[in-house]
C-alpha cells in the first residue's frame, strides 16, 4: 500500500476516544463570552447602555465620549476572561471571516506597560486589506478600506481575543463585505414592512427579519483527509469509486450518532453555548458521516454572524478531535451533498410573527398580506434568488436529486393553495357585506386550524412555506447566508413598497375601504404569481419541462446564473432600495465570476496532477506486474500460455486503454485551460471554464475510478471512499 494511505489509515484507527467535559448545564454557559444586553447592563452606565440600544433600533450615531466609555467597559469585561487581544471581526468577500489581532498591551512614554482600548479603536480600524477581493472597487477609487463597529451584533470572546463585529467598507463608502448590504437590506425590509403593518396595527415600530439556518456537514478523520490532495486543496474528492455500501440502506439518517461524532458535537455545542450561538438540534444526515446542526432562530444579522462564526468554530473544535469538517456542497460523488436551509420570517416589535396565521380574521389578513407579498416578490425575482446561492460547489448539488433544482418555485401546501384559490375569486372593486362575512368566516378565519394539519411538506421544493416561515433550501453548506438573506429581504422590501403604493392608491383615488383595497391588490398578486407555485416533485424531469413553459429560469451553471446580478432591473432594484449602488453590484458580480473561474481552475490542476503523478504511475507499475506474469506463463506453458493468461491480458488491455484516455484528456484539459486563461473578459472566461474545462473533470474521473477497480488495492495511492466515509 502507498505510504501515505497506509499511514493515514493506521493513524485514524489508533485514535483514542476524546472525553468531553460537558457536565455544566447548557443554560448556565449560554452567552458567557458575549458582551450582550445582560453584560452591558452590568458594565455600562445607563446613558451608554441606552445609546447602544438606540443605535441598534434607529441606527443612531454613538458619540465619541460614549464610545470611549463602552470601550473601557468592554475591555474590563474581557480582561476578566483572560483576554489579551482585540480584533475587528468582519466578513470580506472571500467567504471566510477575517480578523487581525492587536494586543490591549501598550507602553507609555514613561516606559511602563498598560492595557488600553479606547473608543476610536472600538469604532473604526484600518486593516491592511489590499489582498481582499474588491472587484476593482479599491483600484478604481484608489481608496483604502476600513472596518466600522456594528453595534447590532454583540462583541464576543473567541479564544483569548475580543471580537468586535464590524462592517468593511472602502473610504469612498462602497461595501467590501457581506454584512454592509445585508444591514441595508434589513433596514429596507424593516421600513417597508412597518409601513404595511400600520394597516393592521398602528403600534408597530420595527420589523425584524429572522433567520434559522440548518447546517449540514461531513466529519472525516483528519489523517485520512490529509492523505487526499483533492480534499485538502479543493474540499471535495475529485475522484474515488463509490463504496459498495453508501446510503442505499437509509441506515444513517436519524440513526444513532457514532461515538466519535457525538464527542465532537458535545464539544462543539459547548463552544457554541459560550459564544451565544443557540444551537439546539443535532442529527445524522442521509449520507454516511454526514450530520446536521440547527440553532433556535435569531434576528437575521445576528444569525448570519453566528453561522459565519460557527463555520470557523466547527473546524477548530474538529481539530481537537483529529477530525476535519467538510462544508463543501458535494464532497463525495454518489452520496448526498450538504446544504444549509435558510428558514426566514418577519416579526414585529409587538411580538407578532408576520408569517404565522393569527387568531382573528384581521390578523389573518395581515398574515395573508405578507405571505402573498413574499410569493409575489419571489415570482418577480426568482432568477436573482437563484443567483444568490450560485457557486461552483453548489452547482454539484442543485438539481442532483438530493437538493432542489436550479429552478426556483414555491411550495405552500394543499390548504393554503385552496385559500389562495378562493381569494382569487374575490370581486373586483368594493366587496359586498355578504362577501366580506363569507371571507371572514370561511376563508381568512379558517386559516389557523388549517395550518395545524399542514403537514404535507415537500422536500423537493427550493422555497417552501412550513407553517410559520419560509424555508429556502437551495443555499449551499459553505455559503455565507448574508448573500441569500440580502436578496430575499431586498426583494420583499421592494414588493411591500409596491403593495403599499397600490393599496393607498385604491383608497385615495377609488375611495375604497382599506380591507377592500387590500383584498383587491392581493387578488391580482395571486393571479400574477401562479407560475411560481408548484406542489409537485421538484426533482422530476416533467417539472423541468413545465417550468420552461412557465418561463421560469433554469440556470444550471453558475456563470449563467450570475448574469442577472448585473441586469438593469436588478442594478436598479438594489440602487433604489439603498442596498448596493451599481458599482457595488458590478464589483460583486466580478468577484463571484472570478471565484468560479479560480475554483474550476484549481480543481482542474489538482486532478491533472493526481491523474498524471499518482494514478498513472501506479497503474503502469501494476500493468508491468501483469506483463511479467504473462511473460512467466509463456515461459512455463509455451504456445498454450494464452489459456492461463487470458485474465491478465484483458486487464493489461483495459489498463492501457484507461491510461491512454487519461493522458489524452489531461493534455486536452490543459490546452482548454490555456485557451481560457488568455481571455480577458471575465464572463467569457467563466463560460469557457464551465463548458470547455469542467467536463474533463468528470471524464478523467471516470477512467481513474475504473482503474481503482482494476489495480491491486495494496498499490492504490489514494484513500478509498469506503475508508473515508465510515468511522471505525
Ligand atoms: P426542519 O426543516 O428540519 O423540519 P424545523 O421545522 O424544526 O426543521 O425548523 C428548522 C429551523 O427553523 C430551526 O432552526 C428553527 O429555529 C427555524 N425557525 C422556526 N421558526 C422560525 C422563524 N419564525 N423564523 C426563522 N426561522 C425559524
Ligand atoms: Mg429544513
Amino acid at each position: 500500500m502507498s505510504n501515505l494511505r497506509f499511514q493515514a489509515l493506521n493513524t485514524s484507527i489508533n485514535r483514542s476516544q476524546i472525553k468531553v467535559d460537558d457536565s455544566t448545564l447548557r443554560s448556565s454557559l449560554f452567552a458567557k463570552h458575549v458582551f450582550n444586553t445582560q453584560a452591558m447592563r452590568q458594565h455600562l452606565t445607563k446613558d451608554a447602555f441606552l445609546a447602544i440600544e438606540e443605535a441598534k433600533e434607529k441606527n443612531s450615531k454613538i458619540s465619541r465620549s460614549t464610545a470611549d466609555h463602552i470601550a473601557t467597559a468592554m475591555k474590563e469585561w474581557a480582561l476578566k476572561h483572560q483576554v489579551t487581544h482585540y480584533t475587528h471581526w468582519f466578513q470580506p468577500l472571500t467567504g471566510a471571516t477575517a480578523e487581525k489581532h492587536d494586543a490591549f498591551f501598550e507602553t507609555t512614554s514613561e516606559g511602563y506597560a498598560i492595557e488600553k482600548f479606547d473608543g476610536s479603536q472600538l469604532v473604526q480600524q484600518e486593516p491592511d486589506a489590499s489582498s481582499f477581493p474588491s472587484g476593482g472597487i479599491r483600484n478604481t477609487f484608489e481608496a483604502r478600506g476600513y472596518t466600522a463597529w456594528d453595534p447590532t451584533s454583540p462583541a464576543f470572546i473567541y479564544g483569548t481575543t475580543l471580537c468586535i463585529p464590524t462592517v468593511f467598507v472602502a473610504y469612498t463608502g462602497e461595501a467590501l463585505d457581506y454584512k454592509t448590504p445585508l444591514l441595508r437590506a434589513l433596514q429596507a425590509v424593516d421600513a417597508s414592512a412597518v409601513a404595511v403593518c400600520k394597516y393592521f396595527d398602528k403600534n408597530v415600530r420595527k420589523v425584524n427579519a429572522s433567520l434559522g439556518w440548518e447546517q449540514e456537514y461531513f466529519l472525516i478523520d483528519k489523517a485520512l483527509v490529509a492523505s487526499r490532495p483533492d480534499l485538502m486543496l479543493t474540499g471535495r474528492t475529485l475522484l474515488g469509486h463509490a463504496a459498495a455500501k453508501g446510503q442505499q440502506l437509509d441506515d444513517h439518517y436519524f440513526g444513532t450518532i457514532p461515538n466519535r461524532a457525538m464527542a465532537y458535537m458535545r464539544d462543539l455545542e459547548n463552544e457554541c453555548m459560550l459564544l451565544g450561538i443557540p444551537v439546539k438540534t443535532r442529527h445524522n444526515e442521509v449520507a454516511p458521516n454526514q450530520f446536521e446542526l440547527a440553532p433556535i432562530f435569531e434576528e437575521a444579522n445576528l444569525a448570519v454572524d453566528h453561522n459565519s462564526l460557527l463555520m470557523d468554530v466547527m473546524q477548530k473544535v474538529a481539530d481537537r478531535h483529529h477530525l476535519k469538517v467538510l462544508l463543501h456542497e458535494k464532497p463525495f460523488a454518489g452520496v448526498n451533498g450538504s446544504g444549509k436551509h435558510n428558514n426566514w420570517s418577519l416579526a414585529t416589535d409587538t411580538g407578532v410573527n408576520l408569517l404565522s396565521p393569527g387568531k382573528t380574521p384581521m390578523s389573518n389578513l395581515q398574515f395573508l398580506t405578507f405571505f402573498i407579498n413574499t410569493i409575489k416578490a419571489v415570482k418577480e425575482y426568482e432568477e436573482l434568488l437563484r443567483a444568490s446561492v450560485a457557486s461552483a460547489s453548489n452547482d454539484h448539488r442543485l438539481g442532483a436529486n438530493e437538493a432542489p433544482p436550479a429552478i426556483v418555485s414555491i411550495f405552500i401546501g394543499n390548504q393554503l393553495s385552496k385559500v389562495l384559490n378562493e381569494l382569487e375569486t374575490v370581486s373586483k372593486g368594493k366587496l359586498s357585506p355578504e362577501e366580506k362575512t363569507d371571507l371572514k368566516l370561511n376563508v381568512v378565519g379558517k386559516i389557523p386550524e388549517i395550518l395545524l394539519d399542514n403537514t404535507d411538506r415537500n422536500r423537493t421544493s427550493p422555497f417552501a412555506f412550513t407553517g410559520n416561515k419560509f424555508e429556502f433550501r437551495a443555499v449551499g453548506s459553505s455559503a455565507n447566508c448574508a448573500s441569500p438573506m440580502t436578496v430575499l429581504n431586498t426583494i420583499v422590501a421592494k414588493q411591500l413598497q409596491v403593495f403599499k403604493l397600490e393599496v393607498d392608491t385604491l383608497i385615495d383615488e377609488k375611495g375604497m375601504k382599506k380591507d377592500d383595497a387590500i383584498f383587491n391588490v392581493l387578488r391580482e398578486y395571486i393571479k400574477q404569481s401562479k407560475t411560481i407555485l408548484f406542489e409537485g416533485n421538484g426533482y422530476s424531469d416533467e417539472w423541468k419541462k413545465e417550468a420552461k413553459k412557465r418561463k421560469l429560469s433554469n440556470n444550471i451553471a453558475t456563470p449563467e446564473a450570475l448574469k442577472v446580478k448585473v441586469s438593469q432591473p436588478v442594478l436598479e432594484l438594489f440602487e433604489e432600495l439603498g442596498v448596493m449602488n451599481s458599482v457595488e453590484s458590478k464589483a460583486r458580480y466580478e468577484i463571484d465570476v472570478e471565484e468560479y473561474v479560480m475554483k474550476v481552475q484549481i480543481e482542474s490542476r489538482v486532478l491533472g496532477d493526481i491523474a498524471r503523478n499518482h494514478i498513472i504511475p501506479i497503474a503502469v507499475s501494476y500493468q508491468n506486474r501483469l506483463i511479467k506474469n504473462v511473460t512467466g506463463l509463456k515461459t512455463i506453458y509455451g504456445a498454450s500460455y494464452k489459456t492461463y493468461a487470458e485474465e491478465a491480458l484483458t486487464l493489461i488491455e483495459s489498463i492501457s486503454h484507461h491510461i491512454a484516455s487519461i493522458n489524452a484528456m489531461v493534455r486536452d484539459m490543459t490546452n482548454a485551460r490555456k485557451k481560457a486563461n488568455v481571455i480577458s473578459d471575465i464572463s467569457k472566461k467563466a463560460q469557457m471554464y464551465c463548458h470547455d474545462v469542467k467536463p474533463y473533470l468528470e471524464d478523467i474521473r471516470y477512467h481513474c475510478d475504473k482503474l481503482e477497480l482494476l489495480v491491486d488495492d495494496e498499490l492504490w495511492p489514494l484513500t478509498k471512499y469506503r475508508e473515508l466515509l465510515f468511522f471505525s
